[in-house]
């Protein structure tokens, strides 16, 4: 077993930020988990309270925090869309402050710091599927941009704190991830039309159903990044995500088939800049981190299928 480290992941009431403290108490670490609780819940986080090495602090990452860590997994930030659009002003100050007081804890400590950032710095891409080194295609003034150009700026304050100050960084671009404790009110679409199926609801697609995401199931995403934070060369960034690409139509119609639901595909207005295809490039994930996805989209689907029957 590696050598256990105290360790901070902000955000980790959240979906992804959960199954990620989660492995790391699994692994012997000592964790401080810090959320504002924002789209996050401490339900993700109950039965690790009682655990000594497990702490929660309900506290928001744009105010300065010092703690003594070794590891910093910064995933504080609403991922849905719906939600990341619902207060813009604040989801740039959560990507952008948020970051630099993590930089500079990380600076305090010598620690190593993992950015989670996102395949929404490739915006709406002109290169199919997407590798790091494609700059992306982002309008800045979209609704989306909130987001997209915050993420795009904490990578940018990454690479300087580590050019500038030496910080020891980590940063990985994720593609569409899902599975148990997306949030019911979460928004995104694999929760969405999984909770239409099982409630016997019209299908929401936006637009034509034509337009494609890669999804990637939970568990994969979060033995991803704890090999991109265990490895010492590769500073990144690095995609993680599936190559497995889908229409949004073939994802409804995956979901209706397994939840055996009479839903019916509605059609509604296209989301404002809405990408239209994303298929990750994981080549570099593959030689550096010897890592690939294991778990197909129908198993993925099944096992987020049970849960969000356990939950309703
Ligand atoms: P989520 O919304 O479930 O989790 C985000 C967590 O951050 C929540 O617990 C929320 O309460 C917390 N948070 C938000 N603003 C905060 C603030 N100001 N201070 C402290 N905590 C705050 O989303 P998720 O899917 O778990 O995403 C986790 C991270 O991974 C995010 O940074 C997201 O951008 C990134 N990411 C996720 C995906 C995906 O498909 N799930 C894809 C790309 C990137
Ligand atoms: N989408 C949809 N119906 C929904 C929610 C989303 O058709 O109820 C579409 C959305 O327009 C996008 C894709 O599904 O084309 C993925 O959306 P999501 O919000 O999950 O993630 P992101 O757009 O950030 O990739």
């Amino acid at each position: 077993m590696p050598t256990a480290k105290h360790v901070l992941v902000t955000g980790g009431a959240g979906f992804v930020g959960s199954h990620l403290c989660d492995r790391l108490i699994k692994d012997g670490h000592e964790v401080i988990c810090l959320d504002n609780l924002a789209t996050g819940s401490k339900k993700n986080i109950t039965h690790l309270l009682s655990n000594a090495n497990f702490a929660f602090v309900e506290r928001d990452v744009q105010e300065p925090f010092y703690a003594k860590v070794d590891w910093i997994f910064n995933l504080a930030c609403p991922a849905s869309p719906p939600q990341y659009q619902k207060n813009p002003v604040q989801t740039v100050r959560t990507t952008v402050m948020g970051m630099i007081n993590m930089l500079d804890l990380a600076g305090a400590n010598g620690a190593r710091i993992l950015q989670a950032s996102t395949s929404e710095v490739y915006g709406d891409p002109n290169i199919h599927p997407q590798p790091e080194t494609y700059w992306g295609n982002v309008n800045p003034i979209s609704r989306r941009g909130c987001y997209d150009e915050g993420k795009r700026c904490a990578e940018t304050l990454c690479f300087d704190y580590h050019r500038e100050y030496g910080v020891d960084i980590r940063v990985i671009r994720i593609f569409n991830t899902y599975g148990p404790r997306m949030a019911k009110d979460d928004g995104r679409v694999v929760s969405n039309f999984i909770l239409q199926a099982l409630r016997n609801e019209p299908i929401t697609i936006y637009g034509d159903g034509s337009y494609t995401r890669s999804f990637q199931y939970v568990d994969d995403l979060i033995e991803g990044m704890m090999r991109m934070m265990a490895q010492d060369e590769e500073v990144g960034p690095i995609n993680i995500g599936n190559p497995g690409e889908f229409t949004i139509k073939e994802l409804a119609e995956n979901i209706l088939d397994l939840t055996g639901s009479t839903s019916e595909l509605t059609y509604l207005p296209p989301a404002e800049s809405d990408p239209k295809q994303r298929k990750p490039d994981i080549t570099l994930a593959k030689q550096v981190l010897s890592w690939e996805p294991k778990i197909q989209l129908k198993d993925g689907l099944a096992k987020t299928v049970e849960y969000f029957k356990s939950v309703l």
